[in-house]
């Protein structure tokens, strides 16, 4: 069994040099490249059970499940043919991305899920939650005809999706209201739909700026009046989670997660930043609300491939399902670091 904790060291030092770490990324001049199957993970191709029963000893042995463990939240940008920053995916690598998630035995969950500690795969499975900034169009594209752009990312994942039913369509889109997804017109219609077909919709500011700049006033306002517009295109979408602009924190930190504007009131579940490690498990006393950390799919330092391949060596930090919905198992040496209060009335499982 692996007991040692200098992986936890690791992630902090790469949260810390986010700086260099985006630097890094610059400098490997590469978005996305997929790296070749690096990652055995052993998992059981069985449905998510909901009715709570024990694992047998069998079924520990051969899962290794690990509900503390950290959790992949993929950060996308813009997906075009031709990628002018390192931010940018192209289609076939999006697609390989998923290719790859999909044999290593990643499995789609929403923002929802994670937050909730619903965690919903099967056994020996671990999630992946998407997350796209921005609201490019290049990520919900409507071609003339009405269809979906077989090439931006909804596209992609849906057709995914079709092959592989197991691959859920799950993720967050942090959108900018004012200019969704491009096509202004169908800002409302686009947001209905990722709704409908099963995603969830974020906060990223109404115009991105750098949080740490502007007073507090201007901070409330950036993140109610998101909300307001998002409401006003679409009334009652649930808009509980923020992304920061160029993961940058106002000032006044807490006023991410909760304020109000006028008679508009926020309060944001999780504050997601732009890198640059796997998340802890809500459960976990390492989760913070105020930086949730994400994973960008580039090449380089602390970009998916650097992780996926971390996570090969250090197999029990990685969250492995146990395929029970209502049941949180976890191996015994991680006990002292569960926070009870976040089990969320699921049932704690030590083995
Ligand atoms: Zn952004």
């Amino acid at each position: 069994m692996i007991t040692n904790f200098s992986g936890h060291f690791q992630l902090r030092r790469c949260s810390v040099a986010a700086t260099a770490v985006l630097a890094s990324l610059f400098a490997s001049g590469c978005a996305g490249t997929v790296a070749p199957r690096i990652l055995a993970h052993i998992a059981l191709e069985t449905k998510v059970d909901s009715t709570p029963k024990p694992l047998t000893r069998a079924e520990l042995k051969r899962i290794h499940p690990n509900e503390i463990g950290d959790v992949l939240i993929l950060e996308y940008h813009n997906i075009l043919p031709h990628p002018h920053d390192p931010y940018t995916s192209t289609p076939t690598q999006f697609r390989d991305v998923m290719k790859l998630l999909y044999s290593l035995h990643y499995r789609p969950v929403s923002m929802s899920a994670y937050l909730n500690n619903k965690i919903d795969i099967p056994a020996g499975d671990s999630p992946v939650v998407y997350t796209f900034d921005d609201a490019d169009e290049s990520q919900y594209h409507i071609l003339p005809g009405g269809g979906v752009d077989p090439n931006c990312a909804v596209g992609l994942m849906e057709a995914f999706h079709k092959l592989h039913p197991a691959w859920r369509l799950r993720g967050t889109f942090f959108v900018l209201p004012t200019n969704a997804f491009g096509q202004h017109s169908l800002r409302a219609a686009k947001i209905k739909n990722l709704i409908k077909m099963g995603y969830e919709i974020g906060n990223h500011t109404v115009t991105h700026p750098q949080l740490s700049k502007l007073g507090n006033t201007q901070v409330q306002w950036q993140i109610a009046e998101c909300d307001h517009l998002i409401d006003q295109l679409v009334p009652g979408t649930k808009v509980n989670t923020i992304a920061l602009p160029y993961g940058v924190a106002p000032t006044d930190r807490i006023l991410a997660l909760h304020g109000r504007w006028g008679s508009i009131r926020y309060d944001n579940r999780a504050v997601l930043l732009a890198g640059a490690d796997p998340a802890p498990a809500v459960i976990s006393r390492r989760f913070n609300a105020l930086r949730v950390p994400r994973v960008q799919p580039v090449m380089g330092v602390c970009g998916l491939f650097f992780w996926l391949k971390f996570l090969k060596h250090h197999a029990y930090e990685q969250f492995i399902s146990d395929g029970i919905a209502s049941q949180t198992t976890i191996p015994r040496q991680f006990v002292h670091q569960v926070v009870k209060g976040r089990l969320n009335g699921s049932k704690l499982v030590i083995y």
